[in-house]
Parts: structure tokens; C-alpha cells; sequence
């Protein structure tokens, strides 16, 4: 297990469990980390990778998602920057955060020793902030839709953006809000991208491979949308819809086929919901 140079300045490891991607941009004696973990011996892999001496100004944590979360108490001290509903989420929602991590660890197998503590926010990133680091900045940039409080981060000097879980080469978008989500890929769409690095599968400069992962995603955000809608507005239930909407080509069909059902479910309720 070895970090991977992505651009001059970003290295990324990739985890054991679901292919998450952890990362961290360097320049000379400064790095950020990225959504560090999930294990302990990766945490420390990506700090030895990184070189020493290297002052780690921060850890970014894209979205406040159980398995993008663990890095923090392995490095204390380094300050933790996330959008401003992270840091909302993981201040009111320590226990049940706790309880989620201890869980996922233990159905994975890897059960903790340790009690977990959901790290405090240390540095509240509104969209657009920007964070120097050497001779370019990265830029975090509000994105939601997979949930409320996600960011990505763009390094428009080498044009590479982190997507944190979204533009998966392995899975389908994972939706908590729709029109949120499909609005979010619109605009990295105008985004110009020489490198993807997604949270969870294989990063890829390959312009045409970035041009598809954003169309696949798009198109399948766009036919959800509306064809939930129109199933809603037909006053078809919930097993109907599913059941109607069950056939779409997906990548990967073996893991993603419940996750496709799921995210039907997730846009039925929300449009059936009374205003
Ligand atoms: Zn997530």
C-alpha cells in the first residue's frame, strides 16, 4: 500500500474498505490532508508518504459522512476544516456519529477498541474559501446534494478537482438530494478539470473518462428527477415506482442495484412530502 502522485502536489491512498480515497497536498514543508483514514495504518501511511518535516496546516473533511471522519484523532492538535453544516452536524449529533462509526467498524470486521469521539470543527469553510499552500491556493467549494454539508476542493493551478462522493468510476451517484445533486455537477461542469480524484474509486486524467463520469452522473440526476416525479404526480406508490424504475443500465448493477432503489425512494418521499 502506496500513496500515488495525482499533480505535483497531491499524493492519494487509497483504503481497504469501499476504495475511499485519502489525500494530501504538499508544497515544500506545508500540506493539507484530505478525509484522512479509514484505518489507522493508512492515517499514518499518508503522513510518511507526505515526508518529513511537513507541518500539516489542516484536515479537510469533505462531508461529515462516517468513513471520511476518522482522521482527526489520529493527528490532534492539526486543526479540522469542513462546511459550516459539518461542523453543525458533528457538534449536535456527537453520539449518534459515535455510534454509526462504531458500528460500520464492527460490521466490516473491524471492530474498535477505542471509543470514538467525532472531531470539533476548527475552521468553518464557506463556499468559495480559499487555502494557500505554496504558490497556489485550493479552493473548497459548497457542493451538495450526496448530503447538505459536502465539499470539493479545486486546485485551479493544476486544474484538479477533488469530488469528494460524487463522480465515482464504481458507483452511481448516492443521492440525499436530487435537485441539489444535479445542480452541484452543472457547475462542475464549467469547471475546467485535467485531473479527478473521486472519494471512493480510481482517480483518472483522462479528459474524455472526466467528460463521461460527469455525463453519466448528470444524465442519470436528470431521468431520476423527472421520472419520480412523473411517477409521484401519477399518484403511483413508492413499490411501484421502484418497481418501474428498476431496469436502468447502472455501473457496477451488483453493488448499486439497491442503492438505485433507495435513491427512487429518497426523491418519492421527499416529493411526496406535504409542503
Ligand atoms: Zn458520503
Amino acid at each position: 500500500m502506496m500513496s500515488q502522485p495525482i499533480s505535483s502536489s497531491l499524493r492519494i491512498l487509497k483504503s481497504r474498505l469501499f476504495e475511499m480515497n485519502s489525500g494530501a497536498f504538499v508544497h515544500g514543508r506545508e500540506a493539507y490532508l484530505v478525509d484522512p483514514g479509514i484505518f489507522p495504518d493508512e492515517i499514518d501511511r499518508l503522513v510518511t508518504d507526505i515526508g518529513q518535516p511537513t507541518a500539516i496546516k489542516g484536515i479537510i473533511i469533505t462531508h461529515s459522512h462516517w468513513d471520511h471522519i476518522l482522521g482527526p484523532e489520529r493527528l490532534p492538535g492539526v486543526p479540522v476544516i469542513a462546511h459550516p453544516y459539518a461542523a453543525a452536524s458533528l457538534a449536535n449529533d456527537t453520539a449518534e456519529v459515535s455510534r454509526t462509526v462504531h458500528e460500520r467498524l464492527a460490521a466490516e470486521g473491524s471492530p474498535r477498541e477505542t471509543q470514538y469521539v467525532a472531531p470539533r470543527v476548527d475552521i468553518i469553510a464557506d463556499n468559495g474559501m480559499e487555502l494557500p499552500l505554496g504558490n497556489r491556493t485550493l479552493q473548497l467549494l459548497h457542493a451538495p446534494g450526496h448530503c447538505a454539508d459536502q465539499l470539493v476542493i479545486y486546485d485551479a493551478s493544476e486544474r484538479v478537482l477533488w469530488a469528494a462522493d460524487m463522480l465515482s468510476d464504481f458507483e452511481i451517484p448516492f443521492v440525499d438530494d436530487v435537485r441539489a445533486y444535479r445542480q452541484t455537477i452543472e457547475r462542475l461542469r464549467t469547471l475546467d478539470i485535467d485531473a479527478l480524484v473521486p472519494g471512493h474509486g480510481n482517480p483518472t486524467s483522462d479528459k474524455s473518462e472526466i467528460e463521461e463520469r460527469l455525463a453519466w452522473d448528470h444524465k442519470y440526476l436528470v431521468r431520476l428527477e423527472e421520472e419520480v416525479t412523473a411517477s409521484v404526480h401519477a399518484r403511483h406508490t413508492l413499490a411501484h415506482t421502484q418497481h418501474a424504475l428498476a431496469d436502468w443500465p447502472l455501473r457496477r448493477p451488483d453493488i448499486n442495484a439497491r442503492e438505485h432503489l433507495r435513491n427512487i425512494e429518497t426523491v418519492y418521499r421527499a416529493l411526496s412530502r406535504p409542503s
